[in-house]
């Protein structure tokens, strides 16, 4: 099956069921509106020249448009481009021209991005871009007229001679440890992978899943809209950009039955002075993913009712869920761990160095193969065959597997830190500093230091209201409780994090500022 089948498979089964409602424009879509009007976005781009293999950008904030992009440019066999809606006109001219991009989908503007003249500027260093459509404007309305100069028998054969293992999204990996990389995917990859992100979280036609996340990331695109159209569930979108009370607001008044999100999206939502005040009480399930899941953050959702609340782990390489937690592990397996392997794909932990499998609770490279590995890096032969070989993926990805079966993500290798000898993971420190009363929010990263090769820095923030913490006072808090080469020497009290637009914390970057603060 390609995305395009499954998409009009839903469609029959469901047809008077909501598929998609955008809170921010007002937008409700039943299954058999939303595949009409993906048909007729399909018919228009094929109007406009696009054709099977042709990259395609789509570069706007969450929309219900986006949606519609993902789902046509499937049928048509064209391969999608999510372009980060953060990035300025430097990276966009980056990746047009990495990915040749031939058409580009683009929003008018959202907060600080004005995308409409940033394309115009642009353009000139772009030749291959041919076209740009504008959603709400008269460019975008123009894409949509010309579907009538394509009948829908004519997609229905363009539709039928897709195969569901040719390449259909370039999604670029959220850069949080140096440059994003554009790993190339399937239908069978993509469209697998969020039906079984759906089947662990039980969903059926009834379920309404909150959306924070960003589409322009497979946690949105798959996990979110996949999941959702693979079972006949509704997407709800609650703002373009990410908005805690506007999140918490979209569940209560859709009566959401999931809601997804990162870990600081968690913790900002939970934080709200006002969280009381929004009823969630519709909230059954839902996934927390993308790094590290604070199992303080995992114990509030299950204590707030979301029981059935899940971990999943992976990476963008691999569609991107390689371990997810059942609705019905205990409670321990779900704050401790992100759950077991998913369904179809092998794993095996490695060591990093000898590469030979490690037993089962001893640390090492977490690697998958399977259905879900992408093709490949878009146009990059060697940092593909760095991180695929033999079809294993090298996730870079410090686990733990226990005797069950239960994944522990202790680290990823270019964060380890180094200290006098010890191989230190931050993860644990901050975990440990998670349990402070006083914190909120707690990154540690090692910075460059003469006598022990590395020190460790942790950037705290506080609670609302909390006095600051000193490197003193962490010191005391951790001492009898942390072997002391794992106690950090700098504290730094900060309210704000360094975050890529998928709200992962960049810590190259606060390595970086760490190191020119010390001197
Ligand atoms: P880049 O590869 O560009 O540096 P990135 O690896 O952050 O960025 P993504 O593909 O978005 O890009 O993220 C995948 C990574 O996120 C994984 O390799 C892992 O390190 C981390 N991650 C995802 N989910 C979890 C989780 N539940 N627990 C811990 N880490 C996670
Ligand atoms: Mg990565």
């Amino acid at each position: 099956q390609t995305i395009g089948d499954s998409l009009d498979a839903t469609v029959a089964r469901h047809p008077g069921r909501e598929a998609l409602v955008d809170c921010a424009q007002g937008v409700r879509l039943t299954y058999a509106e939303l595949g009409a009007e993906v048909d007729r976005l399909a018919r228009g781009l094929v109007a406009a020249g696009l054709e099977k293999g042709d990259r395609i950008g789509i570069w706007a904030p969450n929309c219900a448009q986006w949606t519609l992009v993902q789902l046509a440019t499937a049928k048509v066999g064209a391969i999608l481009v999510n372009i980060n809606p953060a990035y300025r006109s430097h990276e966009l001219t980056y990746v047009l021209g990495q990915a040749g991009i031939r058409m580009l989908v683009t929003a008018e503007s959202f907060k600080t991005s004005d995308y409409v003249a940033m394309v115009e500027s642009a353009r000139p260093q772009c030749p291959a871009l041919e076209q740009v459509f504008v959603i709400g404007q008269e460019s975008w309305d123009r894409l949509l007229e010309g579907a009538s100069a394509v009948s829908p028998e004519r997609l229905r054969m363009l539709q039928a001679a897709l195969e569901p293992g040719e390449p259909i999204n370039i999604q670029y990996t959220s850069g949080t440890t140096g440059f994003p990389k554009g790993a190339t995917l399937s239908h069978h990859n993509i469209l697998n992978n969020g039906y079984l992100v759906g089947e662990l979280c039980d969903y059926t036609e009834a379920d309404r899943i909150c959306i924070p996340v960003p589409f322009y990331h497979c946690f949105g695109m798959v996990m979110g809209n996949l999941a959702a159209v693979t079972h006949g569930a509704c997407m709800v979108i609650p703002a373009p950009g990410f908005d805690p009370s506007a999140t918490l607001a979209a569940v209560a008044q859709e009566r959401c039955t999931s809601l997804y999100g990162v870990p600081t999206m968690f913790i900002a939502e939970w934080a709200l002075p006002d969280l009381e005040s929004y009823d969630l009480s519709s909230v059954r399930t839902g996934i927390m993913a993308g790094s590290p899941c604070p199992a303080s953050m995992m114990t509030r959702l299950i204590e707030s009712g979301i029981e059935e609340m899940t971990i999943c782990y992976g990476m963008t390489e691999t569609s991107p869920v390689s371990t997810q937690n059942h609705t019905d592990d205990t409670f321990e397996q779900k704050v401790n761990t992100v759950g077991s392997v998913h369904p179809h794909l092998e794993v095996k932990v490695v060591d990093p160095v000898t590469g030979e499998t490690v037993p089962r609770g001893t640390p090492g490279e977490f690697c998958t193969k399977g259905y879900s590995v992408m093709l490949g890096y878009w146009e990059e032969p060697e940092k593909t065959a760095q991180v695929l070989r033999d079809g294993w993926m090298h996730t870079g990805d410090i686990a733990v597997m226990d005797e069950d079966g239960f994944v522990q993500i202790t680290g990823r290798i270019k964060d380890m830190v180094i200290r006098g000898g010890e191989n230190v993971y931050p993860r644990e420190i901050e975990e440990f500093l998670y349990t402070h009363p006083d914190v909120e929010d707690v990154q540690v990263v090692g910075v460059p230091d003469e006598r022990y090769g590395e020190e460790l820095c942790a950037w705290v923030r506080m609670k609302e209201g909390a006095p600051a913490l000193t490197a003193e006072a962490v010191r005391e808090f951790c001492t009898g409780q942390l072997a002391h080469y794992k106690i950090p020497r700098y504290v730094k009290v900060v309210d704000e994090f360094p975050m890529t637009v998928t709200g992962k914390v960049r810590k190259v970057e606060m390595r970086e500022r760490s190191v020119a603060e010390l001197g």
